[in-house]
C-alpha cells in the first residue's frame, strides 16, 4: 500500500514531527510513502517526492513544514479536483493523509469523493478551531510563544504603569486568545464568541485602577475586529495610556513544544492504525486524554464550542 501525505493551509509547529512519525510508523508497517509538496497545489501539479525514514531525519524540532504548504483555490474547482485525482492515480497512491485545519479537511472530503481513495485527517493548526479534538498540533507551541512575548510586554507595562492591548491570532475563533489570556493573567480577554461592550471593558479597567492595579493587559483575538481601533477607543474613553501590540506571525513559527511533538507522534500513529483497519474518511483527535476518530464530515460540519468554564475562571482571577 502506498500512502500520500500532504500538509495544507496555515503551517503549524509540529507538522514536521507529524510527517516524520507518519513516514516512520508507516514504514514499519510495510507501507511506502509519497510526500506531496506545496499542499493541494502540488497535488494538482504532481509535485511528488518519495519519503523514507532517512529523508525525515533532523526535522522533528523545526517549525513550519518541509513539504511546504499553500492555500490553493483551484482545489475547489471540478478541474482542480480532477487533476488531483489524476495525480493520485498516476502515482498509484492508495490512501491520502492530510495534515492541516478544517479548510484542508473540506478539501480532503472532496478529493475522497472524486478519487475514491481513503483520506485521513491529522489536525494541525495554531488556532485549535477543529471540531472533534480538544487540541490540534501546534496549538500548545503558539500558546507558549504568545505567553512568552506577553510576559516581556508585561515588564514594560509594569515599569510604566500602562495598559497594554495585545492582539493574538486565531482567525475567527478565540481558542488561542482564551488560553493565552488566562496564562498571562489578562485583565480582559476579548473573544469573537463573546461580544463585549466597550463601556463595560472601560469600566473594568477603571475598577482595576481603583483597586490599586497599576497595569492591565488586554488580550484580544484577531477575530474581534479592528483591534487597533478598539485599543484607541479604549484609550480615549478611559484617559489611560494604552499601548497596542500585534503579535502576528511570530506565533506561527518556532520549534514545537514537547507537547506539540508528542501529539504529532500520537496522531500520526493513530492515522496509520485507522488505515490498517480500513477507515475511509476519519480525522484523528484527542478527547479527555484519549485518542479518538471523528468522521471528516462531522469534523468540518460542526462547530467546536469554546470552554466557557475556562473563560469564567479567567474573569474570576482578574480581580
Ligand atoms: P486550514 O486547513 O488551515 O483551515 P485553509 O482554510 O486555507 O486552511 O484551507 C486549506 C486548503 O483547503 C486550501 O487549499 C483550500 O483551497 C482548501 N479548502 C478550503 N475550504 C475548502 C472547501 N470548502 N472545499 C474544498 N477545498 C477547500
Amino acid at each position: 500500500m502506498k500512502i500520500g501525505v500532504v500538509t495544507s493551509g496555515g503551517d503549524a509547529p509540529g507538522m514536521n514531527a507529524a510527517i516524520r512519525a507518519l513516514v516512520r510508523y508507516a514504514f514499519t508497517q510495510g507501507f511506502s510513502i509519497l510526500g506531496i509538496e506545496r499542499g493541494y497545489a502540488g497535488l494538482i501539479s504532481n509535485l511528488i517526492v518519495p519519503l523514507d525514514p532517512r529523508s525525515v531525519g533532523n526535522i522533528l524540532h523545526s517549525g513550519g513544514t518541509f513539504l511546504r504548504s499553500s492555500r490553493c483555490p483551484e482545489i475547489r474547482t471540478p478541474e482542480g479536483l480532477a487533476k488531483a485525482a489524476q495525480t493520485l492515480k498516476t502515482n498509484s497512491v492508495d490512501a491520502l493523509v492530510v495534515i492541516g485545519g478544517d479548510g484542508s479537511f473540506r478539501g480532503a472530503l472532496e478529493i475522497r469523493r472524486v478519487s475514491g481513495i481513503p483520506c485521513i485527517g491529522i489536525p494541525a493548526t495554531i488556532d485549535n478551531d477543529v471540531y472533534g479534538t480538544d487540541e490540534t498540533i501546534g496549538f500548545d507551541t503558539a500558546v507558549n510563544t504568545a505567553v512568552e512575548a506577553i510576559d516581556r510586554i508585561r515588564d514594560t507595562a509594569l515599569s510604566h504603569e500602562r495598559v497594554f492591548f495585545v492582539e493574538v491570532m486565531g482567525r475567527n475563533r478565540g481558542f488561542l486568545a482564551l488560553h493565552v489570556g488566562i496564562c498571562v493573567g489578562a485583565g480582559v480577554i476579548l473573544l469573537p464568541e463573546i461580544p463585549a461592550q466597550m463601556n463595560e471593558v472601560c469600566r473594568k479597567l477603571k475598577s482595576f485602577e481603583e483597586r490599586g492595579k497599576a497595569t492591565s493587559i488586554i488580550v484580544a483575538a484577531e477575530g474581534v475586529g479592528n483591534t487597533m481601533e478598539i485599543a484607541a477607543a479604549c484609550e480615549k474613553s478611559t484617559g489611560f495610556e494604552v499601548r497596542y501590540s500585534k503579535l502576528g506571525y511570530i506565533q506561527r513559527g518556532g520549534s514545537p513544544t514537547a507537547r506539540s511533538r508528542l501529539l504529532a507522534d500520537l496522531f500520526a500513529n493513530e492515522a496509520v492504525q485507522l488505515l490498517l483497519t480500513g477507515a475511509q474518511d476519519k480525522m484523528v483527535g484527542v478527547q479527555g486524554g484519549h485518542l479518538v476518530a471523528t468522521s471528516l464530515g462531522e469534523a468540518v460540519g460542526r462547530e467546536k464550542p469554546l470552554d466557557m468554564k475556562l473563560y469564567r475562571l479567567a474573569e474570576e482571577l482578574a480581580v
